[in-house]
């Protein structure tokens, strides 16, 4: 077996365990946002929910899959350890695409909610445990996480076109029977999250002992493991889970409860938390706190691309890009870039930190926002190319979709590697879950915002429908750059509060 040091004293770019979590993340990733894909056209076309309420439960679910990450970091630092809450979320993943696959109409929000609970299982604890391949101070663990996350978009790319195209019938339609195309298209979900749990089996033993159990200590000093009734716990709690998030979903209103109850919860057990660490440990949580709010708001924003700007593609955008589908590109340009930019800009940070001049995290999550700014401006300047019908062209939304996906790189990979950095190591699960919790506030505030750009007039014409939207979008473009310029503002006080951590 690797021992920790042999793990992380690699040559090179890049540790060689890297791509066993890469692909294994890679495919969950398909499996995950396969099904998100199929869901709001589902529950409208096959389900026959009417268009906001499909939209609504979409929402719900977006928010109980990340907030659950927090629960699954949670369990996975106190009781079960990375591998076996990886594992455990992995079959519930399992669990849910096979309940779908048998049959959708009938078992969708149990399919669902145990694809909720899986995901928080699995999600959070994967990202950690490729900060642990990487000694604290190794300036290449940045490059690491893009390079992960060029893993995650593949499998969202792949996964995101391949099953709805296959339920719709778009793909494969002369070999499977129409009344099976659902169910293949869930079962897909079902055979890529085996093998992303083969992957990992086969190749957990490069790991040694990374993401093993914690163990208790005794008053003497001495450890034993974990009584074995706790993991069991933590397998049946996870499981009456089920059955909640089924009802809470189906009733969006607790999604309100909820999201304004977990939030406050959660920060009271994290100052718990924060009274028992000592007090440089305690500066660096403040700092990771400092981020976990600021993405709240960046993927607020962001996250317009699963609501209104698929409206918006529908209705104000020609197909002046190689004659694609507006909404297609909509939802895959984003992925497309990243596969591309994502293993280059780490590339870039390890090239910059060779030559000893690359921007710290704060800056970096500056960056972010100023390019997602930037973006949204670009997504605002459409209207200079618009018809008189208010038609835009595409060309220029994708150069948008593409500063985004710029700030996106900034801010995204390099935030799940500064949680590993600024987490003690009893915390590290935990920490990457409140990371992906406030991708779980982000989603609520991007329907919010949405909901408010999308209150066009009855009877307003498409190009009103353009100009109120690209108002909307200049407004979110400047308060991400706002945003970037305070961070950058505030640098110098959360360096301080980070210390070593770059
Ligand atoms: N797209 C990324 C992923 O799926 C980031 C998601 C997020 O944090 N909101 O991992």
């Amino acid at each position: 077996m690797n021992t920790l040091e042999q793990i992380q004293n690699f040559k090179g770019k890049y540790p060689k365990q890297i791509w066993s979590l890469f692909f294994s993340e890679m495919w969950e990733r398909f499996c995950f946002y396969g099904m998100r894909g199929m869901l709001v056209f589902f529950m409208i076309d096959q389900l026959n929910f009417e268009e906001t309420a499909a939209n609504l439960q979409y929402g719900a679910t977006q928010a109980f899959v990340y907030a659950f990450t927090f629960v699954g970091g949670l369990f996975a630092d106190k009781i079960l350890g990375f591998r076996k809450s990886l594992f455990w979320g992995g079959i519930l993943m399992i669990v849910g695409s096979l309940i779908l696959a048998t049959d959708p109409h009938q078992f969708f929000f149990l399919g669902i909610a145990f694809t909720v609970v899986g995901t928080g299982f699995f999600k959070p604890n994967i990202s950690t445990m490729v900060g642990k391949l990487y000694k604290s101070d190794d300036s290449r663990r940045d490059a690491g996480f893009s390079l992960f996350y060029a893993g995650i978009n593949l499998g969202a790319l792949l996964g995101g076109y391949l099953c709805i195209a296959i339920g719709k019938g778009e793909m494969l339609s002369s070999v499977i029977a129409e009344g099976a195309r659902w169910n293949v298209a869930f079962g897909l979900a079902a055979i890529v999250m085996v093998i992303s749990l083969i992957n990992f089996v086969f190749t957990q033993r490069s790991l040694g002992p990374i993401g093993l159990q914690p163990q208790m200590m005794r008053l003497d000093g001495t450890y034993y493991p974990i009584e074995k009734w706790k993991e069991y716990g933590v397998y049946i709690l996870s499981l009456v889970f089920v059955p909640l998030i089924m009802v809470m979903v189906a009733k969006t209103e607790y999604t309100d409860y909820f999201m304004w109850t977990i939030g406050p919860l959660v920060l009271i057990y994290l100052f718990y938390e924060m009274s028992k660490v000592n007090a440089a440990e305690r500066k660096k949580l403040w700092a990771a706190l400092i981020f976990i709010l600021f993405s709240i708001l960046f993927w607020g924003i962001y996250e317009q691309s699963g609501g209104s700007l698929s409206i918006f593609a529908a209705k104000n955008l020609n197909k002046d890009l190689f004659g694609l589908d507006p909404n297609g590109v909509n939802n895959s340009a984003g992925a497309f870039f990243i596969i591309f930019l994502a293993p280059l800009i780490g590339l870039l940070w390890i090239w910059l930190s060779k030559r000893k001049i690359e921007p710290n995290t704060v800056i970096k999550f500056g960056l972010g926002f100023i390019f997602l700014g930037l973006g949204y401006y670009v997504l605002f300047a459409t209207r200079l190319f618009a018809d008189l019908q208010g038609v835009t062209s595409l060309n220029i939304f994708t150069i948008a979709l593409l500063v985004i996906t710029l700030g996106e790189l900034c801010l995204s990979p390099i935030g799940l590697s500064i949680m590993t950095k600024l987490s003690t190591e009893k915390l590290q699960g935990m920490m990457m879950g409140l990371w992906f919790l406030a991708s779980a506030y982000g989603q609520y505030v991007a329907g919010i915002i949405g909901a408010n750009l999308a209150t066009a007039k009855e009877g307003s014409t498409n190009y009103d429908a353009l100009i109120a939207y690209t108002d909307g979008y200049k407004q979110l473009g400047i308060y991400a750059v706002i945003a970037g310029v305070l961070l950058i503002l505030i640098s110098p006080i959360v360096k301080k509060l980070m210390q070593d951590v770059k």
